[in-house]
């Protein structure tokens, strides 16, 4: 298509052209690589439930019809077995969309929201979108910081967004610090508690927010069902907010954005509970393996409690995060490169089948010799 620079043309609002896009983890290797291991986005190494394939291929007969707008039985299901009011939950097309809708709703021009360091990068590119000014907090150790946070808010500050536990890196807050984070910021600022890892934590200061949601009018709970059960590509998410922000997000939200086939594919994926819980046992044998393998290689492995491990590579030029990935792609290793949230010497490994997880190790074991 030629291009006619014509000054007259449709020109989108200030600040959008500033938005450097998303980009996702890769899917390929480089050419005459048989076999692909995608270790680069998080997706579950065990797949989705057969169940929730068998309800997307009953669907796929059904295809001319609309979905059921309100998604109610899909919220149902969550409610069920989340033991939470339906009507508190809105879903989405992947919990990104919320994200989304959440700032469209709450930022215009001249307000901040707050993020960390080594943030989900979507928060930043959503802040954008709504014309709002991205802070960021830094972080200690790799890890959200409460007190850098409450330091970060202004005035003008509209929403703070945690991710808990946080990607890349793997880390969490304690259930105290995000209840002292919540105490400590004013109630017109809304707290967004990304949970998208909270099914993998094994901790007993964990906990992914249900409580503070309840007990609160400026805090939401964001999921999905693109970890955990394993359905990224059906792009389903929810939120657990206050009534007054679901009569918000009611407004915001297309009319069917959650289509047909990911509720069906939802309901199933949220009522098999023995896929949940074998994927929750794999992940953390898994988890376990790779972060002492890793560490025994002499790579520092940030602590995680996802499906996934921040790594690490040595300051020589040979052993770099950059080549260990080419390395790794040239066998079939995709691994995520992480220099865009502020890690240009690590890649972010998701834990994967045990023959990946092996294969990795072995792989990285030579490339630390060479
Ligand atoms: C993967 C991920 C999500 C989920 O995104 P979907 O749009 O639901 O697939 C949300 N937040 C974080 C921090 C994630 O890593």
């Amino acid at each position: 298509m030629t291009e006619i620079v014509d000054n007259n043309r449709p020109k989108p609002r200030a600040g959008i052209m500033d938005i450097a896009a998303y980009v996702p983890g890769k899917s390929s290797a480089p050419a005459g690589v048989d076999k692909i291991h995608k270790l680069s986005s998080n997706e579950n190494p065990l797949g989705a439930s057969p169940k929730a394939t068998a309800a997307v291929k009953a669907v796929a007969e059904k295809l001319e019809f609309y979905p059921d707008g309100a998604a109610t039985r899909l919220r149902e299901a969550i409610a069920h077995i989340h033991g939470l009011n339906a009507a508190n939950i809105v879903c989405s097309n992947g919990s990104d969309e919320l994200l989304g809708l959440i700032s469209q709703s709450y930022l215009g021009p001249g307000d901040e929201a707050i993020y960390t360091e080594h943030g989900f990068m979507v928060y930043k590119i959503y802040i954008q979108a709504a014309g709002a000014t991205p802070v960021v907090a830094k972080e200690t150790d790799e890890r959200a910081d409460v007190d850098a946070i409450l330091a970060a808010v202004t005035d003008k500050t509209k929403i703070v967004f945690l991710a808990n536990p946080n990607n890349p890196t793997g880390t969490y807050l304690p259930f105290i610090e995000v209840r002292r984070l919540h105490a400590a910021l004013p109630a017109h600022v809304l707290l967004v508690v990304d949970a998208a890892y909270a099914e993998y934590v094994r901790r007993n200061d964990y906990e992914a927010g249900v409580e503070l949601v309840a007990a609160n009018q400026n805090v939401v709970m964001t999921r999905t069902f693109s970890k955990i059960h394993g359905l990224g590509g059906a792009r389903i998410g929810w939120v657990y907010a206050p009534t007054h922000i679901v009569e918000v997000l009611e407004r915001m939200r297309g009319p069917f954005n959650v289509n047909a086939v990911a509720i069906e594919a939802g309901i199933a994926a949220m009522n098999d509970r023995a896929h949940v819980e074998r994927t929750v046992e794999h992940n953390a044998h898994w988890l376990d393996w790779l972060t002492q393998q890793l560490t025994e290689l002499g790579l520092r492995v940030t602590p995680s409690v996802g499906n996934f491990v921040l790594i690490h590579f040595p300051e020589a030029e040979k052993h770099s995060a950059a080549r260990a990935d080419d390395y790794l792609s040239a066998r079939g290793y995709i691994l995520r490169r992480v220099a865009g949230y502020g890690f240009p010497n690590a890649l972010r490994m998701t834990v994967g089948t045990e023959e990946a997880n092996r294969g990795v190790v072995d792989a990285l074991t030579e490339f630390l010799k060479s």
